[in-house]
């Protein structure tokens, strides 16, 4: 089984327009009471949050007028909040209270396994109605709906549809992993495999830096400037031969393993332009292990828009920063290894391609290598960015 996100801009009636609008005002208004309440009180428990929540409805009845599994999502997300920032705590950080959110700011809301369908080209929400939806390339057969979260941005609705899909890996024939490339792990895959960064170029180089100052301090032309060279020369070359060693090992691995390996694109230019970073990732040979990867196996490339935020399992958007290293969703409350998420989305972003190539071919069948372009081209239709793929000769 899969799980995939599935984002379609919905075209509301005037009337729907306000009732969205409502509906979110609604969570908006029970997550700010929520917010004073444990800004008052402290810690809340689940419990508390949803004890608190049927209170809040007997005294403010309008809002029953929303789906209830909506507010609920509510209280989920907020004990997230309060989880995260505990964690925050723990690790040495500093934190405020949680924060109201501002009308702006709240722009999504989300029903969790029940409260519309989809018929006929449009969604139908509980308590809202049969909303216009445009669906490109539609949504696969065989699959039912897990969560959908309804999302307003620049006064224009979307819906993220997370979708179970069943069936659908064994018609492919080969294994199939999505790769983050990393600092603090150099790969994590989908699978849940973390390889650790050897850094053998920061272990290295103060030997390096050492035999460097002697060669500046000897008298050029002399002998043992000469030897100081050499010995400098073979130094450097000690750390390539133990990079390309665990590079080569790496990607020989993943190519026994794996028929198929998904990686982003990388945007060299952008990160060593990251002066900080900069020297770590020439060191973790990201660009060197791609290269090997290609040789050996069919390497698809994804475009790397957001897969570090993402959510892996519903879609919603979860920022961090860099120093964060645990996907922890308000939304639907994963928890998960933040690199381990990317990997993830990495593979369904992959999938993706294939899943909509099925969908549309209406036939199962295997995917050979050689099947590739014509998959490369289904991805290019539904607006997934352009892919390249690399297959082994
Ligand atoms: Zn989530």
């Amino acid at each position: 089984m899969l799980i995939r996100t599935f984002k379609f801009r919905l075209y509301p009636d005037h009337n729907q327009h306000s009732k969205l609008n409502r509906t979110l005002g609604a969570c908006r208004y029970t997550y700010n009471k929520m917010v004073e309440k444990i800004n008052r009180e402290g810690f809340q428990s689940r419990n508390d949050l949803n004890y608190f929540l049927t209170d809040l409805k007997e005294s403010e009845p309008w809002l029953y007028e929303n789906h209830s599994k909506m507010l609920q999502m509510v209280s989920t997300q907020i004990y997230g909040a309060q989880r995260s920032l505990q964690e925050l705590r723990k690790t040495g950080h500093k934190t405020g209270n949680l924060k109201f959110v501002q009308y702006s700011k709240y722009d999504t809301f989300v029903y969790n396994q029940s409260g519309y369908h989809i018929r006929d080209g449009s969604l139908h929400l509980s308590k809202i109605g049969n909303i216009k939806m445009v669906q490109h390339g539609g949504i696969p057969q065989n699959s039912t709906i897990k969560q959908i979260s309804i999302t307003r941005k620049a006064n224009r609705w979307f819906a993220n549809i997370v979708l179970n899909i069943d069936g659908l890996l064994p018609t492919i024939s080969q294994k199939l992993v999505g790769i983050d490339l990393g600092i603090t792990n150099f790969a994590y895959d989908s699978d849940g495999c973390s390889i650790p960064n050897p850094l053998n170029y920061a272990n290295l180089l103060k030997p390096l830096k050492r035999v460097q100052r002697k060669v500046s301090r000897r008298r050029k032309g002399s002998q043992n400037r000469k030897k100081a060279i050499l010995w400098y020369r073979r130094i450097h070359q000690k750390i390539q031969n133990k990079r390309r060693d665990f590079l080569h090992k790496l990607s020989t691995q993943y190519a026994k393993r794996y028929g198929m390996i998904f990686l982003e694109r990388l945007q060299k230019l952008n990160m060593v332009s990251n002066h900080r970073l900069a020297q770590r990732i020439l060191d973790s040979g990201w660009g060197t292990f791609e290269r090997f990867l290609k040789y050996k196996t069919c390497v698809v490339l994804v475009a790397p828009n957001n897969t570090t935020v993402d959510c892996s399992r519903c879609g919603s958007a979860v920022p961090k920063v860099l120093g964060v290293r645990t996907h922890r969703c308000h939304v639907c409350s994963l928890v998960l290894d933040r690199d381990y998420n990317a990997a993830i989305n990495i593979l369904q972003k992959g999938m993706g391609i294939l899943v909509m190539h099925e969908s549309t071919a209406g036939t199962a069948g295997t995917y050979a290598c050689r099947d590739l372009a014509e998959v490369i081209e289904a991805g290019r239709g539904y607006g997934r960015g352009p892919v390249e793929v690399h297959q082994a000769s």
